[in-house]
């Protein structure tokens, strides 16, 4: 087997990585005043150049110098396609070590979400995901994550400034998830125009499991979350986990309110075991613990998503059974209601894996008894199908070049 050892470039700070802390220390090694670090700051964030020789508030030599011994990675997509009109458009990254990571846009009427992956791959191995049979090829820095939603933020720059006509896509009938009758449901009911002109939500539930990769996500995020650069507030991003119950505890505990989501999937540990070998290590009675010292520290609401598999988890029992582990009838003490929102998600199928879509009917039926309940519940329809940038598809792509 060969190794390849890390080229010079691999080797120099990738700016993307550097709080405006770290970037003021690196000025100040090269002996530049600590406002020049400011300037790089807006460059990179507000004004979003893709080169330090475009930083023209900066003297010369220090462009030159940020050229020759820094790096601004990963910058250019390898490829990036679209769906839904436009609507919706999936980058594909190829990092210097060779591992491939998808981002998806997602354009709506009124904001414009980024999905980021914060690993290659992922270790967690459920049945049911694409990017968990890769297993985790490793994890993603700080900056590849920051990167990530540069490229957004760029994207709703050009598709604001060519005011491209935004109709909102109607999805075919076959995929026609949406109630008209409940505008609750997250899906268009009318083609509708787009007034979005920049990059308002960040949800990293691309690739990978971003609390088996915490440290560097949370840099990411306080990068991102910097009003000095990207300004993206906390309230508008959200992480979602395979349920590891020490990063749902740490986050509790941390200052910035980010809003966290959590795969559940299964109302029972045998079902849920089965679907998610995580399970295994963090049974539900762990997690439910877990999320209920979150929202007694944190009074945030959080998502829980259950991805529906035809005949597996999206019988009625299965829905009841749910709505009791909630509410606390099913053994462990139940979570205060009001906090918490289910998001059933239909399965976006995986070429080869022997599982299939919920039907419509199901899907209904399935909110219809957590509803009554007493459980928020909306149905979660995604952008992309056809590109493979639905949750859990992100991988397509890579397997097709393996
Ligand atoms: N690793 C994290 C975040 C990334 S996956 C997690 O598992 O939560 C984001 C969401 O997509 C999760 O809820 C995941 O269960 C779901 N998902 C995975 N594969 C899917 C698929 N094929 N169809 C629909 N949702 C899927
Ligand atoms: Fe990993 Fe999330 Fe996919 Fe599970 S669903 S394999 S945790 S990316």
């Amino acid at each position: 087997m060969t190794t390849i050892a890390p080229t010079k470039r691999e080797t120099l700070p990738n700016l993307f990585d550097l709080s405006l802390a770290d970037m003021e220390r690196l000025l100040a090694e090269w002996g530049q005043p600590a406002y020049r670090a400011r300037q790089i700051f807006r460059q990179l964030y507000v004004n979003l150049v893709e080169t330090p020789l475009a930083m023209t508030d900066l003297p010369l030599a220090l462009r030159e110098r940020l050229v020759a011994e820094t790096r601004l990675e990963p910058l250019t997509p390898k490829q990036v396609q679209t769906a839904d009109n436009g609507l919706t458009r999936k980058a594909l990254f190829q990092l210097p070590s060779g591992a491939l990571v998808e981002s998806v846009l997602m354009i709506y009427p009124d904001r414009a979400t980024v999905c980021v992956s914060t690993q290659a791959g992922c270790g967690m191995g459920c049945v049911f995901c694409a990017t968990g049979t890769l297993g985790l090829l490793r994890n993603l820095s700080p900056g590849e994550m920051v990167a990530q939603v540069v490229w957004a933020a760029r994207e709703m720059r050009r598709f604001a400034s060519g005011r491209q006509p935004a109709q909102t896509p109607r999805l075919p009938e076959d995929d026609a998830w949406w109630m008209p009758d409940d505008p609750e449901n997250d899906a268009p009911s009318a083609p509708q125009i787009s007034s979005a002109s920049r990059l308002t939500n960040i949800v990293f539930m691309g690739m990978g499991e971003p609390f088996a990769n915490y440290d560097r996500w949370w840099r990411a995020v306080e990068i991102i979350h910097d009003p000095r650069g990207l300004n993206m507030g906390a309230r508008s991003m959200t992480v979602s986990t395979v349920g590891l119950v020490p990063g749902i505890r740490r986050l509790a505990r941390e200052a910035l309110p980010i809003n966290l989501a959590i795969s559940l999937h299964a109302p029972n540990d045998d079902l849920r075991s089965a679907l998610m070998p995580v399970n295994r290590r963090y049974p539900l009675a762990a997690l439910l613990d877990a999320t209920r010292d979150y929202l007694a520290a944190t009074g945030r609401r959080v998502s829980f998503e259950y991805v529906l598999l035809q005949g597996k988890n999206d019988e009625p029992e299965h829905a009841a059974k749910l709505a009791a582990l909630l509410r606390g009838e099913a053994g462990p003490a139940g979570l205060p209601l009001h906090l918490v929102h289910v998001n059933l998600i239909p399965w976006n199928p995986v070429p080869g894996m022997p599982l299939g879509r919920s039907e419509r009917r199901r899907v209904l039926t399935f909110q219809r008894i957590l509803r009554e309940r007493g459980i928020a519940c909306t149905v979660r329809v995604e952008r992309g199908v056809t590109i493979a940038a639905a949750c859990g598809q992100l991988a397509g792509t890579l397997n097709a070049e393996r």
